[in-house]
């Protein structure tokens, strides 16, 4: 067995990760293909150049990949991430998985709450170990190395993926994550490197939510990549990380996201890292929320506890904060703006690197039977 990480143009040793922010938002299928984008305009991140020009200004100051946390069905667009990828040189982690309701169009919803947690789990793995495809919003930067096939949007109900599904020997799933993109050429590309789920609601979770956190746990169980959860504030995380642990699920693969802004009493932060999740902080930046001192004494405070192999950093960026999109501080902020704050507040460089580094090395790597990195 080896450990990768699994990028949408291919794996790579997890030393080869370098400097990684494990949450942002870097493309998002525009108008119909995206429910979400239709009613937050901070999601329509629809222009492949603009994007392209952010991913070039986080290469040159220093930063070498991203997670791209926009799951299936959500406007996420493998082609232009792969094409995006590979014109800017920045690897970039695609996400399989499910977010919160409100991001879907109800065909999809109504699949969710058709399909049983089999089902749901094959098509979140098959995104993980075959590839995944959709998108299919016109030009892709740099389509020409993409297969034809990437450009197409595949949505449940769509023809075009009944046939596809039989061609798989998969009837039974109406939509499978399929099409390795790049496949038969001794790289597989195109797929999802790990799962995102959400919990929104305040009080006991529905039948819904539980049935596809349990699919997601399924889904880590069976490919071992990591499980990040969307966090709002209010919402039971505990009961929702307790439930994926008597699932199953490695509590070292779960990644409790937006933690400075949903959770402000640090012992339940504590109580998360000594389980052994990662803690991500990826409201830094964003002063409508708070400010950089605040930020800062929430990490002090972590690392002095001992959790600083715990702690995940991101901007969780929309398109009012990218650059290519006319915003601040832009993908590169963080590097740019928020690194020298945290070297002159006792942060050293072995603690960047862990950081930045190391902790989202071992949060993104799974295991594979042959190391293949193309
Ligand atoms: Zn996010």
């Amino acid at each position: 067995m080896a450990s990768v990480v699994r990028t949408v143009t291919g794996d790579i040793a997890p030393e080869g990760l370098g400097y990684c922010q494990p949450h942002e938002h870097i493309f998002s299928s525009p108008g119909e293909a995206s429910p979400a984008a239709k009613l937050f305009s901070a999601l329509r991140i629809d222009d492949p150049r603009k994007t392209l020009k952010d991913l070039l200004a986080y290469k040159e100051s220093g930063g070498s990949s991203v997670v791209d946390a926009l799951p299936v069905y959500c406007g996420r667009d493998i082609s232009q991430l792969c094409g995006l990828s590979r014109k800017s040189g920045v690897r970039i982690i695609a996400s399989t998985g499910f977010h919160r309701f409100y991001y879907y169009e109800k065909e999809i919803i109504d699949w969710y709450k058709g399909s049983d947690v089999e089902m749901i789990a094959d098509l979140f793995v098959s995104e993980i170990e075959e590839g995944a495809s959709d998108g299919g919003t016109g030009e892709t930067i740099g389509s020409a190395e993409l297969s034809p096939l990437a450009n197409r949007r595949l949505f449940p109900f769509d023809s075009g993926t009944r046939e596809t599904s039989e061609r798989m020997g998969s009837s039974s799933l109406p939509y499978k994550g399929q099409f390795a993109l790049g496949r038969g050429e001794g790289k597989a590309s195109g797929r999802a490197g790990l799962i995102k789920t959400a919990i929104g609601e305040v009080g006991a979770f529905s039948f819904l939510q539980l049935k596809l956190l349990s699919a997601a746990a399924k889904t880590q169980t069976r490919t071992g990549a990591a499980l990040m959860i969307h966090t709002e504030p209010g919402a039971d995380v505990l009961a929702a990380v307790s439930f994926l642990e008597d699932s199953g699920v490695d509590p070292a693969k779960i990644v409790v996201c937006h933690m400075d802004r949903t959770e402000p009493d640090l012992s339940v932060h504590k109580a998360f890292a000594l389980k052994g999740c990662f803690l991500e902080y990826d409201t830094v930046l964003r002063p409508k929320y708070h400010g950089s001192e605040k930020e800062i004494s929430i990490l002090l405070e972590m690392a002095s506890a001992g959790f600083l192999d715990r702690m995940l950093l991101s901007l969780d960026v929309t398109r009012e904060r990218l650059s290519g999109y006319g915003g601040v501080p832009g993908l590169a902020g963080l590097i740019r703006y928020f690194l020298p704050l945290l070297r002159t507040s006792g942060f050293d460089e072995k603690d960047v690197h862990k950081i930045f580094c190391e902790n989202p090395a071992r949060a993104l790597s799974l295991q594979v039977q042959e190391r293949r990195i193309p």
